[in-house]
Parts: C-alpha cells; structure tokens; sequence
C-alpha cells in the first residue's frame, strides 16, 4: 500500500464509522505511522509503507473507530506551543486552558521572582507552560493521581524545566510554610449526572478529572475556600470554569472576601475563567 492510498482508505473507513474529521484524523494517523510531517505526507503520496507500518496503521485506525481520543493514539498534544505527552492517565489540554495561562504569565511576568501553584495539574499542561514562558519563577504543581503525576513528570522533563511536583489532594501535600503570588487551577468541573452523557471520545478521558460532584462546583468551594492561605497578600487565584459557572463561582469569590473579581471569555467569546486576589 502506498501513502496515498493509505490516506484515501483511511478516510474512507473512518468517515464510514461516522469519524467528526476523517480528512484530518487519516493526515495525522499516516503521517504518525511514517514519521513524516503533514506536508511531505501529503506529497510523497506514491511511497509504499513498510508491512509494519500497515499493521501499525490498522491497529490505530481500529483503536479510532472505537473512538479513543485521536490524541491518545498519537500520544500528543500540543499546548501552548510546545508538545505535551498524552495518555490515557490524563486530560488532554485543550486550546481554552491556554487564554488562563497567559492571564497567568502576565501576572508572573509584573513580578520578581514568582510562586506559582498549579492544583489538578494533570499532564503538567499549565505548569510547564508557566515555567517555561516565565523561567524566573518557580512553579509547583499537585494531582492526586500518581498517575497523573509520571505523565505531568515527563513533560517537565520533555519540555527542560523544573516544576516541584507533589502527590496528594488539592493543598494537602503543599509544603508548610509555602506562599504564592499565583494559584491556578483547571479543576474538574463537569456534574457528576452530565459526566455519561459526554461525547464518546470525552468518555475516554480519565472521569477523575472531569467529575465536579453533584453540580459540578465543589473544587471550587475548596480551592475559593483554601487558597487564601497559601496566597501572599495581593496573590490571584485563577480559575478556569465552565461555560455557564461564572456567575456562580466568582460570588464564590466575593462571598470569601477576594477582591478584583473578573470572569474572563475565552478566544470563542463563552465565560472561561474567573480570577480574584487576596486583599493586600
Ligand atoms: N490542568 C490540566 C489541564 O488543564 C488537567 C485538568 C484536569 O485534570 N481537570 O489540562
């Protein structure tokens, strides 16, 4: 089977089992298998692939029929620029979480050396992102999934910077002692009776990182409640949140007594993200 052969059988089998972007996918999935970059994939139409390389190419394309994330399959994502190893263990970041990280790395930016504290950091997403784009601050990171943790590891290693990772739930395994001019957070935010009723390649997504409980707030209520005691005074804690929880969380956040309260959109226009500081 030659490349382009290989891109019109992929893109028909996908598109037959009702595949939302069978052109791209088959691209992707081809270009991953040969090791080849999208253009020279679609240029070098008449090389035959390997017997390798086909069984690999059936054996994903099979795995994308079953609607595993297309991510997953070509283990990356890429965020903020840079390449992020994804697996079945973490959330695969999505373009919105990138608007909250530059809200973040401005605020880093204004000030000398920086703390930030990224909690449900997942594959390490935002924090890598921060440290990479802010090398004068230091960044620390927290997942309650050990899991969760060798991936984000990974990714600091992979992307050459240092994020001091810690196990445990929320602020739980965070140093004593330890203040911060940022915590961020892209908690799970989904209610818990939504979470069966996502698209079928969300589903594949670990549920951990998805489930908000019962009306999909209660990170918030811990992280609005807590992270004041691990801001330094003038600190931000920065949110993001879902499509219809702004309201409700930035009361949240004036309720506990932050103040500069904004609920930020994001590059669709939908409310993304809520910020406030801890009064100086
Ligand atoms: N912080 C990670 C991200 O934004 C993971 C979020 C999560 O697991 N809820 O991609």
């Amino acid at each position: 089977m030659t490349i382009g052969e290989a891109l019109t059988h992929s893109r028909i089998l996908l598109e037959k089992h009702g595949i939302p972007d069978p052109e791209t996918d088959s691209l992707l999935l081809v270009s991953h298998i040969t090791g080849l970059d999208m253009l020279m994939t679609r240029l070098e139409k008449n090389r035959p692939l390997t017997t390798e390389q086909e069984q690999r190419l059936s054996s994903l394309l099979l795995s994308r029929t079953q609607r595993k994330p297309l991510q997953y399959l070509l283990g990356e994502q890429w965020f903020y620029g840079r390449r992020f190893i994804v697996d079945k263990r973490v959330l695969i970041p999505r373009q919105e979480t990138e608007s909250l990280c530059s809200l973040a790395i401005s605020f880093l930016t204004d000030r000398k050396n920086g703390t930030a504290l990224d909690l449900c950091t997942g594959s390490g997403a935002i924090a890598v992102t921060l440290a990479a784009e802010c090398p004068h601050s230091q960044v620390y990171a927290s997942d309650l999934s050990p899991d969760a943790l060798d991936v984000a590891r990974m990714n600091a290693t992979a992307n050459q910077v240092t994020v001091s990772f810690c196990e445990g739930d929320l602020f739980e395994a965070v140093s004593e002692g330890l203040r911060f001019d940022v915590i961020i957070s892209n908690p799970p935010y989904i209610p818990s009776a939504d979470c069966k009723n996502l698209q079928q390649e969300v589903l594949k997504e670990p549920v951990m990182a998805l489930d908000g409980g019962g009306d999909g707030l209660d990170f918030y209520r811990r992280i609005v409640t807590e992270a004041p005691h691990y801001l330094k005074p003038g600190g931000a804690l920065m949110m993001e949140i879902g499509y219809d929880q702004g309201e409700k969380v930035s009361s949240m956040c004036v309720n506990a007594g932050y103040v500069d309260v904004l609920v930020h959109r994001d590059l669709y226009g939908q409310q993304r993200m809520v910020t406030g500081k801890r009064p100086l």
